[in-house]
């Protein structure tokens, strides 16, 4: 027998095809409450979308370490033969909710771990870099990205307005305005932590750390025209890819890799370690394989699972930290504010989000405090120090200190920093194929944009390499001249013919 039907307050519904109205032609009815509830709740389905990742794609899967960096870290997950479950999420940076997959835009690489120590998150990119190395930067950055005030359209002449003004930029619009700034679905991109983080173990000593994950699938990238044939097709290809690859038992693995710098040694490489827009050069610092993750599972809900899926720089665990970079600092504190913003306060309650280990705390009361209160297991427990039995700190999870000196004050972050010389080394990795799709992608991504700034940012490409300015202003002109060239029509093919 079918179950009965009830509202959320668990009361039998006896009719929900009609209305109460009075006569079969006549108004509705105040009291009427199982309508106005089924209305209320359709008004209140969407929660705010992210401001930047607001497109999203997500599935269940495990971490397997196979390596042995047992000698730079405590943590759990990252010991020899350790499985840890974990979450991933996917996304694009600019478009919101409905935007099309199939675009040109960074890629998220968010990843929680749900470890015996707590959540372990990791919220990266598809590219090792990124934009500004300054979180002061950060919130004009992304207005370039988003819509126009009074426009209300996407605007090519802010974009590249910044950019220009941004030389830190050049290396991370390098990478998006390559092949691999648009992939054809989230299993075909690498994925990296971005950020230097730090390992620590029991003797108390600390390691930089980077972290990979280089996809088993291979790389496989769009072009612009390619795209658009798949955008007029399907606007979810990367949701209709990666569903469709997990229901069909085929799991995309990642290798997961590290690069690990001693604590010292970052006082002295030529670039600055802390600098989200510089990449450790593995010929210095190699990648050393520690394990693989698989995405084996497809959500149930997606609502529940990937768009209540909060993750944050601020979830690390014993033997995993943060490091001076100025980037991580911020995002330490912004990440987890707007999943309180989003969420709800209580946002690590949601299950998708919930510690597979037990959770002990004192904070209490506040919007979705569905756990009974405070979750101290004892209600006289209610605030710390206490004598009733209450949870207590634990001193084996303190790390060794951050060691940090210098002068607080508004130091310049161009001062001595290398714009150009990352960017030229991976503008030598690409072959002539590759250039030339470079400066088509840019010049298209140009369009509309005024001569003076595009010329601004053609400077930057010559300091990159002399090559890259000057294939650049050719794509430019080559697009303004078919603009130009006289539209064939058929009163004109007629006079050809004659
Ligand atoms: P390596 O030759 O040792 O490494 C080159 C790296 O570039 C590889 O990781 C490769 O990724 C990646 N790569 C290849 N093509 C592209 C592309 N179109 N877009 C983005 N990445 C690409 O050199 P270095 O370590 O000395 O670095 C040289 C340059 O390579 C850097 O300036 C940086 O731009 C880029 N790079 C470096 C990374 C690093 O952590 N050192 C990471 C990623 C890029 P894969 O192995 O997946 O093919």
């Amino acid at each position: 027998m079918a179950k009965k039907m009830t509202t959320s307050a668990g009361a039998p519904i006896p009719d929900n095809q009609n209305s109460i109205t009075a006569g079969a032609r006549g108004p509705l009815l105040m009291q009427d409450y199982q309508l106005i509830e089924k209305l209320a709740h359709q008004n209140r389905e969407r929660i705010p979308e992210r401001a930047v990742h607001a497109k999203g794609w997500g599935a269940h899967g495990t971490l397997k370490i196979t390596g042995d960096i047992s000698k730079y870290t405590k943590a759990k997950a990252l010991q020899p033969g350790a499985e840890t479950p974990m979450l991933a999420r996917f996304s694009t940076v600019a478009g919101e909710m409905g935007a099309a997959d199939a675009e040109r835009d960074v890629r998220g690489f968010a990843l929680k771990f749900y470890t015996e120590d707590g959540n372990w998150d990791l919220v990266g990119n598809n590219t090792p870099v990124f934009f500004v190395r300054d979180p002061v930067k950060f919130p004009d950055f992304i207005h370039t990205q988003k819509r126009h005030p009074k426009t209300n359209m996407r605007s090519p002449t802010a974009m590249w307005d910044f950019w220009s003004l941004s030389p830190e930029s050049l290396h991370q619009v390098t990478i998006l305005m390559s092949d691999r700034g648009l992939p054809i679905d989230p299993m075909h991109i690498n994925g990296y932590g971005s950020h230097t983080f730090s390992l620590w173990n029991d003797a108390g000593e600390r390691y930089w750390v980077k972290f990979h994950f280089k996809t088993q699938q291979g790389h496989k990238h769009y072009t612009n025209a390619e795209a658009e044939e798949v955008v007029g097709q399907t606007r979810e290809s990367y949701q209709e890819a990666l569903f469709g690859a997990i229901e069909d038992g085929n799991y995309p693995k990642w290798t997961v890799q590290v690069q690990i710098m001693p604590e010292a040694d970052a006082e002295k490489t030529p670039y600055n370690p802390f600098d989200l827009t510089k990449v450790w050069p593995h010929g210095d610092y190699p990648c050393i394989d520690i394990g693989v993750m698989e995405l084996n599972r497809n959500p149930d809900n997606y609502f529940a699972e990937i768009e209540n899926a909060a993750f944050s720089p601020s979830n690390v665990v014993p033997g995993i930290s943060y490091s001076p970079d100025k980037m991580l600092q911020a995002r330490i504190f912004s990440y987890a504010d707007a999943h309180r913003h989003r969420l709800g306060t209580h946002y690590e309650n949601i299950p998708v989000n919930q510690p597979k280990c037990p959770v002990h705390h004192y904070h209490r009361d506040g919007q979705m405090n569905t756990f009974g209160g405070i979750k101290t297991g004892n209600p006289d427990a209610y605030y710390e120090p206490n004598s009733f039995d209450g949870p207590v700190e634990d001193a084996s999870a303190q790390e060794p200190p951050l060691r940090i000196d210098g002068d607080a004050d508004r130091y310049n972050h161009r001062d001595g920093n290398d714009d150009y010389g990352q960017p030229r080394a991976l503008f030598e990795l690409f072959d002539d194929g590759q250039r030339q799709r470079l400066y088509s992608n840019i010049a298209a991504a140009m369009g509309g944009v005024p001569d003076e700034i595009v010329e601004r940012q053609c400077k930057h490409f010559d300091k990159v390499h002399a090559d890259y300015g000057a294939g650049v202003r050719a794509a430019v002109q080559a697009n303004k001249d078919r603009a130009n060239a006289v539209p064939v029509t058929d009163e004109t093919s007629q006079t050809a013919a004659e």
